[in-house]
């Protein structure tokens, strides 16, 4: 150590001793009862980073708490502490690119077709087959350079900045491939500050998924000590990056979540969060999580508007050389004044949980809040007239929710199905449909409801009124209007009719499609659903189930069938739908039930009901045994949320009064409206049909 770093620690240490005493920092309450105060934390989805002091933000010393342990984070940071310039140097590893660079399909997957078929186009190097273009992708591609030969010569390259205050003394490297060091090196200069270096490797390229690791081996003090390495696997989607040397230099004015004054750690931080949240993306279908890495290959520093610099990455050959692009845009003011704007202190000491879900969408997966359904005017429950809805089977995922999630089961094996291949096309696993599809409807014991007629509206279709209804195995479809429209409401008139065999089954028809295939491997063919596009906006059918003159409502979503696929059910897959019907062998129902709110008693409701008359003495079918109470929230149908059962009573019971704050934390998005049910219990636990208690029609 020198003599300048003792004299600059000299000046610090009773500003670092009155920083520790004084100033708040982030309290982590564990549900096991620790508390620990004063510490640091970040957010990593699956767990939090914890350093626990102030001496150790910055360096590898930190506690990893995993998620489910966590009861409550309270953020509470000194900003002039937390955001005070140490007189210290700051190498990091910021970016590690890759020579020559794989081609990228981003911008040149063409979608205009009318039935939303994607293809290959625009680019100078593409070979134009004329209509075997639909099923022959890879002949279009065959001159673009989309992988490596074994053996071919690659050059890696470490970019390393000082992004701290002090001027960085020389120091040495190492560079490695997996484990193996294939090279050490020396940097003799030194780097000022936001001054960078590069360190070249020539390696000859190796199939297999393999990592490279650059590091800085020094003792010199420094802000940091968790940016002198990168690893990055070689089989990584790449990312480039396009920023502003003016938003550059203002982010190194702030100590981000990540404990340095970096732009480059920041959202180097939150490409290495995505690796860690691909990893814990584990499912029944994708047991080892997600094996597709992403990685960042270079960041662009523009001294004009970052727009322009990023429609230069396009190359005279029409291809970005890519498999996705972040840039950070400027505003007007920006650009006009050369003041660049952070975001709040909040945000850059927090994780920005917006950009793994938008870096997501480069890489080819879509928002499944599309599915999201407020219904439509045409499509109203029969009780009280509200709206039927729908939301997204499981939105608690990256593609749903910004925010601390994990990717759902179908972005894990589509990521895992095309790990290697280019960027470009955009959800094309929704042609990932089971060949056979059937429903089956069963009564509240779980058996088949025979003959049940059925009819399905298709969201983003509208019936072609010219069309003449086409047989399919015994179930009638119509024909549908393909104007290139996929943003319509539901449809108004079925898209398909039929009626549930003896077993309670019906074959849902696979309605005809323009075929066409993708380089991701993905195959569009005759399906339940038609001419998916790739928005989703036709993965729902709303199925209208009626038996006993008692309509119910149920939804099919396309986010199961492709969970289907994915988990092997290539040739026939069977969604059982759950009526409130009952069965042949089903004790006679409750009479008269009805639902009242309790006086003076808001957290209460009166359920009450009359035994069913007797019309067979000593018949044992009837003899009801028990009566079981029901609740349901909401507008959205029978298989988004169910009937749940509140109570199970003896014989004599006629009333329950129900505690209205006991339910599932369940999303009730579109509405509150309760409903309540009574049914009967037979012998054997044999349940009648629910009977509903009238409720209000709603107000239009
Ligand atoms: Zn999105």
């Amino acid at each position: 150590m020198n003599r300048s770093f003792w004299l600059a620690l000299a000046v610090l240490a009773p500003s670092v001793f009155v920083v520790t005493s004084l100033a708040q920092a982030d309290t982590l309450e564990l549900k096991d009862g620790t508390v620990l105060k004063d510490c640091f934390v970040r957010d990593e989805a699956i767990r939090y980073l914890v350093w626990e002091k102030m001496g150790d933000v910055g360096t590898p010393n930190m506690k990893v708490v995993p998620r489910s342990q966590v009861k409550e984070w309270k953020k509470a940071r000194d900003e002039a502490a937390w955001n005070a310039h140490p007189n210290l140097p700051d190498l990091s590893v910021t970016f590690i690119e890759i020579n020559p660079k794989l081609a990228g399909l981003h911008g040149v997957i063409n979608y205009e077709d009318v039935t939303g078929r994607p293809v290959p186009k625009g680019a100078k190097t593409m070979i134009d087959i004329g209509d075997r273009c639909w099923t022959e992708p890879e002949e279009i591609v065959k001159n673009l350079k989309l992988k490596y030969r074994p053996g071919e010569e690659i050059t890696l390259t470490a970019h390393v900045m000082n992004v701290g205050f002090a001027t960085a003394e020389p120091f040495d490297y190492v560079w490695m491939i997996d484990d193996a060091v294939l090279k050490r090196g020396k940097c003799t200069q030194s780097i000022k500050e936001m001054e960078e270096a590069t360190f070249p490797l020539k390696y000859n390229w190796k199939e297999g998924m393999h990592s490279a690791t650059f590091r800085i081996v020094t003792d010199q003090p420094e802000i940091a000590t968790i940016n002198n390495q990168a690893t990055d696997a070689l089989w990584a989607f790449s990312y480039s990056f396009v920023v502003s040397k003016g938003k550059d230099q203002v982010w190194h004015t702030v100590r981000s979540a990540v404990g340095t004054f970096s732009f480059e750690d920041y959202y180097r931080w939150h490409v290495d969060l995505m690796n860690t949240i691909f990893a814990g993306s584990i499912w029944p279908s994708a047991p080892q999580g997600i094996k597709a890495r992403v990685r960042l290959d270079r960041i662009i520093y523009c001294d004009g508007d970052p727009a322009d610099a990023q429609s230069a990455l396009v190359q005279p050959d029409g291809l970005r050389y890519d498999q996705g692009n972040w840039t950070w845009g400027d505003s007007a003011e920006e650009i006009k004044t050369g003041k660049y704007q952070l975001p709040s202190f909040d945000w850059y000491t927090g994780t920005e949980w917006s950009l793994p879900h938008e870096l997501g969408h480069q890489l080819g997966i879509a928002d499944w809040y599309w599915i999201d359904y407020g219904g439509t005017e045409d499509h109203r429950w029969p009780d009280n007239g509200e709206i039927i809805t729908h939301f997204e089977l499981h939105p608690n995922q990256m593609m749903h929710w910004h925010g601390p999630n994990l990717h759902g089961e179908v972005d894990a094996n589509y990521l895992n199905e095309t790990w290697d291949k280019p960027r470009g096309y955009f959800a094309d696993y929704y042609f990932a449909i089971p060949r056979e599809n059937f429903i089956k409807v069963v009564d509240v014991n779980g058996i088949g409801v025979p003959y049940a007629r059925i009819a399905i509206f298709q969201r983003g279709a509208e019936v072609d009124p010219a069309g003449a209804p086409i047989q399919d195995q015994g179930v009638t479809y119509f024909p549908i209007i393909e104007d290139g429209n996929f943003e319509k409401l539901a449809s108004r008139e079925p898209v398909i009719i039929g009626m549930t065999d003896s077993d309670g089954v019906m074959r849902l028809p696979n309605r005809p499609v323009t075929e066409v295939k993708t380089l991701n491997g993905y195959h569009r063919l005759p399906n339940p659903f038609g001419n998916m596009n790739v928005m989703g906006n036709r993965g729902e059918l709303l199925v209208e189930v009626t038996r006993y003159n008692r309509p119910t409502y149920f939804m099919l979503e396309i986010y199961d069938y492709n969970v289907a696929w994915f988990r092997g059910q290539k040739d026939k897959f069977t969604m059982v739908l759950k009526t409130p019907y009952g069965s042949t062998s089903s004790p006679l129902a409750p009479t008269g039930v009805l639902a009242a709110p309790i006086e003076n008693d808001r957290d209460h409701l009166r359920v009450t009901w009359s035994a069913p008359k007797v019309v067979r003495e000593q018949q044992y079918l009837d003899r009801v045994i028990g009566y079981r109470v029901y609740r349901r929230i909401g507008s959205m149908t029978l298989n988004d949320r169910p009937w749940f059962a509140v109570a199970t009573l003896g014989p004599n019971a006629t009333e329950f009064i129900v505690d209205l704050k006991q339910m599932p934390e369940d999303i009730y998005w579109y509405s509150g409206t309760n409903r309540f049910a009574v049914s009967s219990l037979g012998e054997l636990s044999m349940e009648s049909e629910l009977v509903e208690a009238p409720i209000p029609p709603v107000k239009r």
